[in-house]
């Protein structure tokens, strides 16, 4: 029945208790810097995904609006182009049916200069024979000698035998200076032979005023193409650029192979800058309407947008992230707290439990101490009363401790206590005893359940091995550390209080030191 001392179990219990778990603030980080970052992907993704469909969104719309601009722009060309044309169709047929000879021209000119009048697009209306030679026209002008036979509708006309309008490139007025589109239609004899050719021109002003009222940003475009890729009116306008072909840029080379009219973003053949663009073929007319803004221009808004709400983002992390850290911080100090709490607690508790040991346990040796020594012999007595067995006794004094004590120090008598103390315990194998010390250097064992013969054997026991430890004495008669035993078996008609047992082995202790020591003496 070893006894393990009581500092050795205080010091147990401080091993024991739970250590402060620093790690809950790291673990704390961790786990909020993954929340951050995944708060930071998801509103990054829906941002970048929100902005995505916005900027297609905005794209969608200016493609729209370009297609629906070119839809009302094809049908403005065409009702203009189609007045002066209705204009040319009637003077075709009436060169042809009532001939071309001198004398009608001056009626002819008057006619053509009334109509002029009514259309405020018309800058003119002409008629050549088949040389060029000017035969009629409406601005009564008489240039003697003038030839237009070297203009690309005259040369068209008469190089093709189709009754259609031809619509050429735009040209600078021999007779005005102005920039003017041309309308014409051939003329032919009655035997379908070439006879020459009625010319209607249309200010390119009555297009470019109409384009140039239009909002179309810094950057924006409004062409009228021929059918062979020439333009014929271009916003903005640049004199150079009149007649330049567009055959190889993306409207005749992508977009009109398929379809007559639609609406892409592609990449000017003119000056290579990207636009969102909407396309549509004038009707009964050899033009293509081409409308165009600078893409740029188009998601500047959206780039505002996108910046402003990804700054919203960043200014939304940037305060998730501090209240974060305030939390952590909050969280951190409340842990603090706890901690301490905790260690007080345990320090309570660790106090508690070394003083409940104190108060059964001898500090120096281990054994039971007086006070439970008392209690113990009390309830045990009592048993025996009521259960008629048998109790006994040891009273155990080691011999001229006194000079053990003188000679080789105090600490060195404490050590010898504690070899005494454990070769008692070593030397007592029932559960139901106790060793206990008595006092100074005395020692006591309780034996329930023993009688005076049992008790002497155990009392011999523990005094022979106390001689075989063999603790060097130099103050003792025997050279080596030895005990004294008084044993008294507990007599229950003539011992009533404890006081009379121990009483009783105190004396037969004493006849064992007066008998010459190191040996057992039994009472009674
Ligand atoms: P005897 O053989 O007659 O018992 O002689 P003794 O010297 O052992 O008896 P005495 O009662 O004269 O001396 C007991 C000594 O035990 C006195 C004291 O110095 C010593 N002692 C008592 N308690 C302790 C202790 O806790 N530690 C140490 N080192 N010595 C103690
Ligand atoms: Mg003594
Ligand atoms: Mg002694």
């Amino acid at each position: 029945m070893g006894h393990p001392s009581v500092n050795g179990r205080i010091e147990n219990t401080r091993l024991a208790a739970p250590s402060v778990p620093e790690q809950l603030e790291s673990t704390l980080k961790v786990r909020y810097a993954a929340f951050l970052l995944a708060v930071c992907l998801s509103l990054t993704a829906i941002v970048i995904v929100e902005g995505w469909n916005s900027r297609q969104y905005h794209l969608r719309d200016s493609e729209v609006a370009m297609s629906n601009l070119a839809q009302t722009l094809a049908s403005q060309a065409q009702a203009s182009i189609k007045q002066a044309d209705t204009l040319l169709f009637a003077l075709v047929d009436r060169l042809e049916n009532d001939g071309m000879e001198p004398e009608k021209f001056p009626r002819l000119q008057r006619l053509l200069h009334a109509q002029r009048g009514e259309l405020a697009q018309i800058h003119g209306l002409f008629v050549y024979d088949e040389e060029g030679r000017w035969l009629a026209n409406s601005n009564n002008a008489v240039l003697p000698n003038a030839n237009n036979a070297d203009r690309e509708y005259f040369i068209y006309h008469r190089d093709h035998p189709d009754r259609g309008p031809h619509i050429g490139p735009s040209i600078k007025s021999r007779s005005t200076g102005e920039w003017i589109m041309t309308v014409s239609r051939r003329v032919n004899h009655a035997d379908g032979r070439f006879a020459g050719v009625a010319l209607a021109t249309i200010y390119l002003n009555h297009f470019l005023n109409l384009y140039t009222g239009i909002d179309m940003g810094r950057n924006g475009v409004i062409n009228l193409i021929a059918d062979d890729a020439t333009i014929v009116v271009r916003r903005p306008f640049n004199d150079a650029e009149m007649g330049t072909s567009v055959a190889n840029g993306p409207l005749f080379t992508q977009l009109l192979p398929k379809g007559d009219s639609g609406t892409a973003v592609v990449k000017s053949y003119m000056d290579g800058v990207e636009r969102v663009v909407g396309f549509r073929r004038v009707e009964d007319y050899p033009l293509v309407v081409f409308t165009a803004l600078d893409k740029d221009e188009v998601l500047a808004v959206w780039r505002r947008e996108s910046m402003l709400n990804a700054g919203i983002v960043v200014l939304l992390l940037g305060v998730l992230s501090v209240l974060g850290n305030r939390l952590i911080r909050l969280m951190r100090q409340q842990n603090n707290i706890q901690n301490e709490l905790l260690e007080a607690q345990e320090k309570l508790i660790e106090v508690n439990h070394s003083l409940k040991l104190l108060a059964l346990e001898d500090a120096l040796t281990g054994l039971s101490n007086r006070r439970q020594f008392d209690v113990f012999i009390l309830a045990e007595m009592g048993r025996a009363r009521r259960t008629h067995t048998s109790l006994a006794l040891l009273m155990i004094d080691v011999d001229h401790f006194k000079s053990f004590n003188d000679h080789y120090g105090h600490l060195a008598g404490d050590e010898c206590l504690r070899k005494i103390s454990t070769i008692i315990t070593d030397n007592i194998q029932r559960p139901g005893d106790l060793a206990a010390r008595f006092g100074g250097e005395e020692f006591t064992v309780v034996l329930p359940g023993t009688d005076y013969v049992g008790a002497f054997l155990v009392a011999e026991k523990i005094r022979r091995a106390v001689q075989q430890t063999d603790i060097k004495h130099i103050g003792s008669p025997e050279g080596i550390v030895t005990v004294s035993l008084g044993v008294c078996a507990y007599n229950q008609t003539a011992q009533s209080q404890p006081e009379d047992l121990i009483g009783a082995a105190d004396k037969a202790l004493y006849v064992a030191k007066a008998s010459g020591r190191n040996m057992s003496v039994i009472a009674n």
